[in-house]
Order: structure tokens, then sequence, then C-alpha cells
């Protein structure tokens, strides 16, 4: 499972933003995720949202797009897809190649700190 390492302290300033990110409570789901990941066996994996949304999945060119654009258009390949897909698709992958790199006692390491966490809030 992979996701962006969101600042949501930084993001939470921008007031116009700031209503919408509190009301999915986004820090208590990534710990759950997190959580639950650790004990079903499943590595859960946080990388850096850098392009994410911005980057075509199909080519890695980067198309710019403001927030309001909801739909991702490459003029590099002719590749079409939600926003929200696009990016998530950037993600995983990004994801995917952190998890090879670390490896399975690393991933131990850090979600016993992070169970800690949970369980302690
Ligand atoms: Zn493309």
């Amino acid at each position: 499972i992979a996701q962006v390492d969101l600042n949501v302290k930084g993001m939470v300033k921008n007031s116009r933003l700031a209503k919408s990110i509190n009301d999915v409570a986004w820090s208590t789901f990534r710990q759950w995720l997190e959580y639950f990941g650790f004990k079903y066996g499943k590595a859960t994996v946080a990388v850096a949202p850098n392009n994410t949304s911005q980057n075509c999945s199909n080519c890695d060119q980067k198309v710019p797009k403001s927030l309001s654009t909801r739909t991702h258009v490459c003029p590099h390949c002719g590749y079409v897809e939600d926003r929200d897909i696009n990016a998530a698709i950037n993600i995983l992958k990004k994801g995917l190649s952190t998890v090879g790199h670390t490896g399975t006692q690393a991933w131990g390491e850090i979600s016993s700190d992070l169970v800690g966490h949970v369980l302690s809030d």
C-alpha cells in the first residue's frame, strides 16, 4: 500500500484547503492504514508527493496542471485519465520502487515504531 507523505500541518496553513483536510482527519487515516498494514503483514510506504499529480503515469513526462484541472491529458503520449487515478498510479510506482530498496528488515523496524505511535494516541 503506497500513500503520499503529505505535509498535513503545512497544508492546513493554507486556509483555502484547511477545512477539507481537517474534515477527512488525514493523519488519523494514515495511522490506521499503517497499523492495519502491519497487523496483516502488508507493507505500507509513504512516498514524497513531488510531481505525483503532475507527471504522466504512462510516459513519466511532466504535465503541469492546476488543482481545478480534474482530468490528466498528456500531450506527449495521449494518455487520458482521471487526475486522481493518474496520481495514484504514480504513487504506487514510487512506493513499489521504495519497498524494493528498503527490504523487509527496514520495514519491520519502521512498523514497530508506527504501531507504538498509534497505540500511544
Ligand atoms: Zn504521457
